[in-house]
């Protein structure tokens, strides 16, 4: 029979009831340091006093307004989005799957405006998650995702990871809209895009009058030691799609886009009910309030710097199960020679949490203020779990 609960996850026998920063708590008591950070969302930890503090706040006045009205939380954290990014305006959104159709839709809606309609295709990447929904699978491409899920949204070009030719022709096709890229991609394996190949793709869109789409969900909102990682190659996206952090742990997300890029979006060309709602809105101004802070994000690289140090030693005192470590910031990947699955069950049971990518990868996504006595006691429990996967 099928369960109460439509069985599309696998999931490991954990049931947490209570997050306290870093650690995640089970009924009996038993505690897990959670590198996985609900695959990133939980930029700040889990409970952060500031983050409920302006949620209860926001509960206690209105928790749903239509986009009929103003929204003030909305405006000021669209405000402070605009003011620390290349943005000029910001759609809110309930998660990144909803950014994702946003930002499909604005690059095709830029250039039916502009008097050429046939421009459509999206250019993607093997190896790219830009969520479930029917635009999201179709974008990526990979058939995990869409197999029995056809027919697929037309207009998707994909092209393999790294291929710098095939990229080069593809962009020069007359219908081609935009380029939809990862920075850094998560799903994938935690595959940075070097900054060379992001500013190459900044000049290659120029070239052709074709747009720039940076999917930022999984690497954005300080991830990476910047709030967003683009910002490392000094270079910016006219379109960018942010959610995962920027909630902190509420279902919240946006597309940021230039002027320019948004100038089709005009009243009456797409909405959402609860994007930007209130509640999301209180959370995402909070955590903009701590993450988007020079101080902060110098913090966050410091430890960084530390986490990946010591799991370069991880790595080296583990031959034969980790084979190099990889990633940028807060999110690193541990290339695996043991079945990355085993290496996260012998986690579990060593009290630690971390996520499976692809490319046979675990990920390690921790809060960003994670302590440097957290990182410390990671490793411990991460040399535990692969000496018990070493030793079978
Ligand atoms: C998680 C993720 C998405 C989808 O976000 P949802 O909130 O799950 O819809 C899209 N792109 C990237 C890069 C992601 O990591």
């Amino acid at each position: 029979m099928i369960s109460s609960i439509l069985p599309t996850y696998n999931r490991a026998p954990l049931t947490f009831v209570k997050g306290e920063g870093s650690w995640l708590i089970e009924a009996d008591g038993r505690r897990f340091l959670d590198l996985g950070a609900g695959i990133a969302v939980n930029c700040l930890g889990h409970a952060h006093p500031g983050l409920t503090a302006a949620l209860t706040e926001q509960a206690g006045q209105v928790w749903h307004m239509s986009n009929l009205y103003n929204i003030p939380a909305q405006k000021t954290l669209a405000d402070k989005l605009v003011d620390a990014t290349f943005a000029d305006t910001v759609f809110f959104t309930n998660s990144g799957t909803e950014a994702c159709e946003l930002a499909v839709k604005m690059a095709r809606k830029y250039f039916y405006d502009k008097g050429q309609p046939d421009k459509t295709d999206i250019i993607t990447f093997s190896g790219s998650f830009h969520g479930r929904s029917s635009a999201g699978i179709a974008a990526a491409g990979s058939e995990k995702m869409t197999k029995g899920f056809g027919p697929l949204l037309p207009g998707f070009v994909h092209l393999e990871f790294g291929d710098h030719d095939g990229l080069t022709s593809a962009a020069a096709e007359p219908n081609v809209a935009a380029i939809l890229i990862e920075p850094v991609q998560g799903e994938g394996g935690i595959r940075p895009v070097p900054d060379q190949c992001l500013k190459g793709l900044r000049d290659l869109a120029d070239e052709h009058g074709i747009l720039l789409i940076f999917d930022e969900v999984q690497c954005g909102v300080g991830r990476t030691g910047k709030l967003f990682a683009h910002e490392w190659a000094g270079i910016a996206p006219d379109i960018m799609m942010v959610a995962k952090g920027i909630g902190g742990g509420f279902p919240l997300g946006a597309v940021l886009a230039t002027e320019n890029a948004a100038s089709g979006m005009t009243a009456g060309t797409h909405g959402s009910t609860y994007g930007g709602n209130p509640l999301g809105c209180a959370v995402g101004n909070a955590v903009m309030d701590i993450v988007a802070d020079d101080a902060f994000l110098s913090d966050v690289n410091r430890r960084a710097g530390l986490l990946r140090q010591k799991l370069e030693g991880l790595v080296a005192d583990n031959p034969d199960v980790f084979e190099a470590v990889r990633g940028s910031g807060m999110m690193l990947g541990l290339k695996c020679k043991a079945t990355n699955s085993d290496v996260v069950a012998a986690g579990y049971a060593a009290d630690v949490i971390t996520i499976p990518a692809a490319d046979n990868v675990i990920r390690l996504l921790p809060a960003l203020n994670i302590t440097d006595a957290e990182i410390d006691e990671a490793m411990t429990r991460l040399d535990k779990a692969a000496k018990a996967v070493a030793n079978g």
